[in-house]
């Protein structure tokens, strides 16, 4: 039996697959990123994704990332350029 791992899951599918109802299994915010893994799938809201992605990009044949939903504020510290 082979096993095959695909360690790269590149592969953003945009679609409507996650909405307001979605939770993180983690925490229970907004789930934006629905992975498709060995166990079966689960739900991240876009910090505890960030914080395991590299074990979900271990376990996960499919991840669809809608975090491009979330109106990221990034605030600059660049404003202290003293
Ligand atoms: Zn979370």
């Amino acid at each position: 039996m082979e096993t095959m791992i695909l360690n790269e899951v590149e592969e953003v599918v945009e679609t409507d697959t996650l909405n307001a109802n979605d939770r993180c299994d983690s925490c229970g915010a907004q789930a934006y990123i629905w992975v498709n893994g060995i166990t079966g799938d689960l739900l991240f809201c876009g910090h505890h994704f960030t914080k395991h992605e590299d074990k979900i990009r271990a376990y996960a044949f499919e991840i669809i990332d809608e975090r491009h939903k979330l109106s990221v504020k990034r605030e600059s510290s660049a404003a202290n350029a003293d």
